[in-house]
């Protein structure tokens, strides 16, 4: 089975990915997290993207689907995949229906803007696990107390400025995949405004699994 995890950044994308894919028996695809291995690694690829990412912008089209397709390829996609964070744009969404990439169900997560920047602005990564904190107004990461505040580290890209240019970017290359996926009956809406529980359940019972 393969679904595309489509909505803005901070949806909770990635967070309910993780959280489903051993139920589903299939693995996460990120492109963002393979853009962000290949910036440290130092890659040509990771030099070519850099300067897109911080800036908020999307990486060129021919280099993400060059990424995504080898990814898809490996043998641990065989049961299937979750597309995080791709496709982006149309013609993104062309070239994997031309790679005759079959997709059963495309996830579109729906949040206001103001909740996305509430949300992205007080998201922290964790640097060894790559799990996802959020800090609140006492910087304390939550869930629990026992991560430490210095293991954390704000993305460059959460940062306002890169924020907002994020969002803007979204509704202008992304946001026509909704159009693109509903009018081939592929696309189920859910609430990413309510508690990750009810994501949870909302995004395996969209691909007809038991919540
Ligand atoms: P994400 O972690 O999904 O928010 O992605 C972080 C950044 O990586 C994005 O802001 C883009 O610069 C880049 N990126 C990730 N996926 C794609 C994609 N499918 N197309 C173009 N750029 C992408």
């Amino acid at each position: 089975m393969n679904l595309i995890f489509l909505g803005p950044p901070g949806a909770g994308k990635g967070t309910v990915a993780q959280q489903v894919t051993e139920k589903l028996g299939v693995v996460q695809i990120s492109t963002g997290d393979l853009l962000r291995a290949a910036v440290r690694a130092g890659s040509e690829l990771g030099v070519k993207a850099k300067g897109y990412m911080d800036a908020g912008e999307l990486v060129p089209d021919d280099l993400v689907i060059a990424l995504l397709k080898e990814r898809i390829a490996r043998p641990d996609c065989e049961r299937g995949a979750i597309m995080d964070g791709f496709p982006r744009t149309i013609p993104q969404a062309e070239a994997l229906e031309k790679a005759e990439v079959p997709v059963d169900r495309v996830i579109n997560f729906n949040l206001p803007d103001d909740v996305i920047i509430h949300r992205l602005s007080g998201r922290r990564v964790h640097r060894s696990s790559g799990a996802i904190y959020s800090i609140n107004s006492d910087g304390v990461p939550q869930p629990g107390p026992d991560v430490n505040p210095d293991d954390l580290y704000q993305r460059d890209d959460d940062k306002p400025e890169a924020i907002r240019n994020r969002l803007v970017v979204y509704r202008k290359q992304t946001e026509p995949l909704i159009d693109f996926y509903r009018q081939r009956g592929l696309l189920s809406d859910i609430d990413a405004a309510q508690p990750l529980e009810g994501m949870i359940s909302d995004t395996l019972a969209a691909t007809g699994s038991q919540g």
